[in-house]
């Protein structure tokens, strides 16, 4: 039951298929409403004369953008996916899990990044194998490329931070548990599925590496050397561990 007089109560509306619960709160503090929203709870704030009407309308008005900023809440705070490739999948990047649309039958193929969203380009025309396998392969070159963007910036940064100069890097496919590693030519190779995690846990593989060029092998004196730079490096670490 609502008592439609009481100052916070739950409403619930339907719309389309979904079900909205909601808070709404009213107070004679407040002039216009305000709508506030996160991954699962929507709460409305409210003059105290708005009638119940009123307010079901700006949640019916609004409820588009609601659904879809808990959904980009919800996409932001999962854990990084193994990519299925497959219709309404999502691809990860830079921490987070986007959206992949895929538009089958196309004269040629692309992978594009705009929008927070990935949009494939494939020729084969429905999602068999055979288009998982074709934007695997658009999918991965595309992060090679950032990769190659990414970490070298990162690594012209720290670099200088640290007082080593390094001119080149390499990113390559190589075995998940191996995120980077030094030549002896004083390069460093990464691994090119690292732009999967966040930018502070780049900047700290990206960091570790640097750092053994002035020390190799994992010393106390390593370590007090990184904490320099990165004090908060064990939750990093840490993240990789569960990554
Ligand atoms: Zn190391």
């Amino acid at each position: 039951m609502i008592d439609n007089s009481s100052k916070e109560f739950k409403d619930r509306i339907q719309y389309g298929s979904t079900n909205l619960e909601y808070h709404i709160k009213r107070s004679k503090r407040i002039k216009t409403s305000e709508l506030i929203v996160d991954s699962n709870r929507i709460e409305i704030r409210t003059p105290l004369n708005k009638s119940l009407q009123d307010t079901r309308n700006i949640i019916l008005d609004k409820a588009d953008w609601i659904l879809k900023k808990q959904k980009q809440y919800q996409e932001t705070a999962q854990e990084i996916i193994v990519p299925s490739f497959g219709e309404n999948s999502m691809l990860p990047y830079l921490g987070k899990n986007y959206s992949l649309k895929i538009k089958k039958n196309q004269p040629t193929q692309m992978m594009k990044f705009i929008n927070d969203e990935f949009v494939v380009n494939i020729t084969a025309a429905d999602g068999d194998e055979e288009s998982k396998l074709q934007i695997k392969e658009l999918y991965e070159d595309w992060l090679k490329r950032m990769a190659q963007k990414i970490l070298l910036r990162r690594v012209k940064i720290y670099g200088q931070k640290v007082g080593v100069n390094i001119q080149k890097i390499l990113v390559k496919d190589t075995l998940k548990s191996r995120w980077a590693s030094l030549t002896k030519k004083n390069s460093i190779n990464f691994n090119m599925h690292l732009i999967k995690a966040p930018p502070d846990v780049i900047d700290y593989v990206v960091l570790h590496e640097i750092c053994h060029l002035k020390i190799r092998g994992h010393s106390y004196h390593y370590w007090s050397l990184l904490y320099r730079y990165m004090p908060n490096y064990q939750e990093k670490i840490e993240w990789l561990l569960k990554f």
